[in-house]
């Protein structure tokens, strides 16, 4: 879960505040340390990248801001990947996400 380096706010703080975070609900000195924090930790960074991706995605096309729990354990699946060692382009995670039909441009 780490990328065996110390930092000052740790990882497993970070994951654990990620949806926080990224929904902008953690107060602005939390935020700077979490920046600062996915500065020096690309397995963080990595993380927070596909989710913020991921959410990004299914606003465009579903128009909600909830990850269906299919899509969010696609992307988790594709986390384990990565830290594996097997680095998937995001813009191949974004091209096999499966979305509902109704999610097309009408
Ligand atoms: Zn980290």
């Amino acid at each position: 879960m780490s990328c065996g380096d110390p930092h000052e706010t740790d990882c497993s703080e970070v994951l654990d505040h990620l949806y926080e975070f990224l929904d902008h609900e953690m107060p602005d000195s939390d935020c700077t340390k979490f920046e600062s924090h996915f500065e020096e930790c690309s397995p963080c960074l990595e993380k927070y990248g596909l989710e913020q991706a991921v959410k990004k995605l299914v606003k465009r096309c579903c128009g909600q801001d909830d990850v269906p729990t299919d899509l969010r354990a696609k992307v988790m699946g594709r986390i384990d990947l990565i830290r594996s060692g097997q680095a998937v382009p995001e813009h191949d995670l974004t091209a096999s996400a499966e979305l509902p039909s109704s999610a097309q441009e009408s």
